[in-house]
């Protein structure tokens, strides 16, 4: 799997639809302070799910929108689009290209599509689980995340080679049935009240 394009529009310091193409010649972004180069790895992060404001360098999530400056209107949604290369089927999708599509509003009605048909939020955190890539992926990293995971506790350590490693996905589905089982008993017991009832 590789990435091929990232495309930005009303995110952040990116006003116009900016077209990132992400070829072997690039290997480094670089610029003055402020000129938005962490603006292009929030919007990456942005596009695959990531929900918390602190975590994209905001106070609120409307921070992502496009405020405008002296001379320009803020805009009313911001939209991000990642294109990854899937020759290898690392995306368990059968196609060769991957698009994902992230769009808020500044109600902060969002919308995310896969290959533009729309999904959920979950659909496309499923869609990157134990991939490496994804909000909780270790494909970014940012500054002071190096010395975070050093120095986190041996069962948050234990986390990160588990996705590495491909656990996490069923440690997931796992929770996700425990949750459901939980569920059912606790229907059964309201069940079993009623029939006490009626007898
Ligand atoms: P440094 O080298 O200092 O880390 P940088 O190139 O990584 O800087 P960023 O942090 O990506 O820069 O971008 C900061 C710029 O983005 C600031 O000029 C800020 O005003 C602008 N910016 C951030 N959010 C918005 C927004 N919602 N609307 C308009 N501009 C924004």
């Amino acid at each position: 799997m590789i990435l091929k394009t990232l495309y930005i529009q009303g995110f952040k310091s990116f006003l116009h639809k900016t077209k990132i193409d992400f070829n072997e010649d690039i290997t480094c972004i670089v610029g003055p302070n402020g000129s938005g180069k962490s603006n292009i790895t929030d919007a990456i992060n942005w596009v695959l799910g990531e929900n918390s404001a602190k975590s994209l360098r905001g106070s609120r999530m409307e921070d992502v929108i496009f405020s405008g400056t002296d001379k320009r209107h803020g805009t009313g949604f911001a939209e991000v689009t990642i294109v990854f290369g899937n020759d290898d089927g690392a995306i368990p999708l059968d196609f060769k290209e991957v698009q994902i599509t992230r769009r808020m509003y500044r109600s902060l009605e969002s919308v995310f599509m896969i290959n533009n048909v729309k999904c959920r939020l979950k659909d496309i955190k499923e869609l990157f689980l134990d991939t490496g890539i994804g909000k909780d992926g270790y494909s970014l990293i940012g500054q002071g995340q190096i010395e975070g995971i050093l120095s986190s506790k041996p069962e948050d350590r234990r986390q990160i080679f588990e996705e590495a490693a491909g656990v996490s996905k069923y440690k997931l589905r796992k929770h996700e049935s425990e949750l459901k089982l939980k569920r059912t008993m606790e229907n059964l017991t309201r069940l079993q009240d009623i029939i006490r009832e009626l007898e």
